[in-house]
């Protein structure tokens, strides 16, 4: 192909593809029905992140200020970068029974590297993904979390 038509068919390429581009750009633009752009962060108070992000590794608590978590370590174990460190402890019960309880279930958000192994291994379920993302802190050692929070117990019947 000589160099004059090469010219042409690239120069005709590049109109195509700006058209395809604009084409769809236009539909959005005369569409307002279908805007998907958000308006970050002056839509901060409204944002609803979608169920499925995965923002950092939290511990729910019921309103009882209860948790799922037996201290069992498993998630420590799986956490393919030590972003996990589980610290528990042995208790008696009122009834004479030693058993091991979460101390603190300690998060390093700064080497998470969002993977959802700790949350699909933990064998009482006692992890989610929460959806917080704004994550930016002068103080390094903020990205540090307990995620079992002060005061808080296991829910009664919930068996290593
Ligand atoms: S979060 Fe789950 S896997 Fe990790 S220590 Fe608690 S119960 Fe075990
Ligand atoms: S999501 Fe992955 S990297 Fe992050 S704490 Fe869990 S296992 Fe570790």
């Amino acid at each position: 192909m000589s160099s004059f038509i090469k010219y042409f068919t690239d120069l005709f390429g590049g109109i195509k593809s700006l058209l395809t581009g604009l084409t769809v750009t236009g539909k959005y633009f005369f569409s307002p029905g279908e805007i998907v752009t958000q308006q970050y962060p002056e839509n901060r108070k409204n944002l609803v992140m979608f169920d499925r992000f995965k923002g950092e590794v939290i511990m729910p608590h019921n309103e009882n200020n209860e948790h799922r978590c037996t201290g069992c370590g498993i998630c420590e174990n799986n956490c393919p970068n030590g972003s996990i460190e589980v610290i528990s402890k042995r208790i008696e019960t009122p009834e004479g029974k030693k058993v091991r309880i979460i101390d603190q279930h300690i998060y390093h958000l700064s080497m998470c590297t969002f993977c959802g192994l700790c949350i699909k291994t933990c064998p009482s379920n006692a992890l989610a993904w929460g959806q917080e993302f704004e994550h930016a802190v002068f103080d390094r050692a903020k990205l540090t979390k307990i995620l079992n929070k002060p005061g808080s117990s296991i829910i009664k019947g919930i068996e290593e």
